[in-house]
């Protein structure tokens, strides 16, 4: 049979999202979405949507919610771009900014998505890998350079590790690096600190950050991110490559309501974030090994010499018991396993199947 697809396409394997089981009663921790609800007033939006009006063309450019998100930062209206997700953001910033053929950088391991983007767009990746620690190495600035790469995708907090890298070392590598740096902060609600990070976008020449609504406020299934950075960086995704309407109506009300409501975003947070350090502590109780995170997951390497070192047979055992995590078959993660943190409920049953796994191993 004749196939019509490019060749880069053809050989290629697509994305592959974690599972989405739909049994309710599965405990969910495989794809870091937020365990508590939206803020309550999304309901209300969606209970008092006008109908009639879906007969329209959306505002093509979602100047409210850009408004809102604006104010929020710190920044003006033009310095943030409203998109379908983060995802439509990294492959607007793929296509808008590099030619086929030129180099794509990112960091090995980080978010999957990164090298599809690149392969889809038939640009070839440079990847440097990450210290044992997860920190990222002096010369990663200038790797990219010497390899020429024209974009550079990092995401901190880091997935899967959690680890963050502190604003100042960000600010450094953006100034050191030839390329653009796409920084992708999908997890930054969860981290300790406050965030500086809009600032040094808009005053830079070649900073882009990602912000998503699909974590922090809880709206992984309204597909609803931006993007912060220079003017001249932002306008032209704005104004040429973007999809003319690429946010419908409902969305666009959605998601000026949530971000809006700061004060429950916040709460939250807080609450993942104290459920993470329960968790963290409890694994560690356990024999696991489990670096601090400032996202809403851990990375958790399995205790060795109990037999059960090999994190995808803990991944399995855990499926058995209607609790999904998310294993990695790749170097460097196949001894652990990423646990999105849960409710106080979910993550108590996480962590009494383990005990359990692990206790009935043992004798
Ligand atoms: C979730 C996520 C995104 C964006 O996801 P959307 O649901 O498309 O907003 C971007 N980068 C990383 C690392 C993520 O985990």
């Amino acid at each position: 049979m004749k196939s019509f697809e490019r060749e880069n396409i053809r050989k290629m394997a697509g994305y592959a999202s974690g599972e989405q089981p739909q049994d309710p009663s599965t405990i969910k921790l495989n794809t870091n979405e937020n365990p508590y609800p939206a803020s309550p007033k999304v309901r209300e939006v969606l209970h008092n949507f006008d109908v009639e009006s879906l007969r329209r063309y959306p505002p093509p450019t979602s100047p409210g919610f850009r408004k809102i998100a604006a104010e929020l930062h710190g920044v003006e209206t033009k310095n943030i771009i409203a998109t379908r997700g983060g995802d439509e953001l990294l492959r607007l910033v793929t296509t808008t900014f590099v030619d086929p053929g030129e180099k794509i950088g990112m960091s090995y391991p980080t978010y999957s998505l990164y090298p599809i983007l690149a392969q889809i767009q038939n640009c070839p990746t440079f990847e440097v890998p990450l210290n044992e620690d997860w920190s990222i190495p002096d010369n990663f600035a200038d790797e990219m350079n010497r390899a020429g790469v024209k974009l550079t995708f990092l995401v901190n907090p880091h997935a899967p590790s959690g680890q963050l890298v502190p604003a100042e070392r960000v600010a450094e590598l953006a100034q050191q690096l030839d390329s653009i740096l796409l920084l992708d902060e999908a997890y930054i609600d969860f981290a300790n600190i406050e965030q500086t990070s809009p600032a040094m976008a808009i005053a830079s020449d070649n900073i882009i950050i990602l912000r998503t609504l699909s974590k922090g406020y809880s709206l992984a299934g309204l597909r609803f991110g931006y993007g912060i950075g220079p003017d001249s960086l932002i306008e032209p995704m704005m104004t040429k490559t973007r999809d003319s309407y690429n946010l419908d109506a409902i969305s666009q009300q959605i998601a000026e309501i949530a971000l809006d409501d700061q004060e429950h975003a916040r709460q939250s947070w807080h609450s993942v974030i104290s459920e993470r350090g329960r968790v963290q502590v409890a694994l560690a109780e356990l024999g696991f090994s489990v670096p601090d995170s400032h996202a809403n997951f851990l990375l958790a390497e399995a205790p060795s010499g109990e037999g059960l070192d090999n994190a995808e047979t803990l991944y399995k055992k855990l499926k058995e018991r209607h609790i999904l995590v998310r294993y990695f078959n790749a170097p460097r993660l196949q001894n652990k396993v990423r646990i999105s943190i849960g409710t106080h409920e979910e993550n108590d049953r996480l962590l009494s199947a383990i005990q359990e796994i692990y206790g009935s191993r043992r004798d």
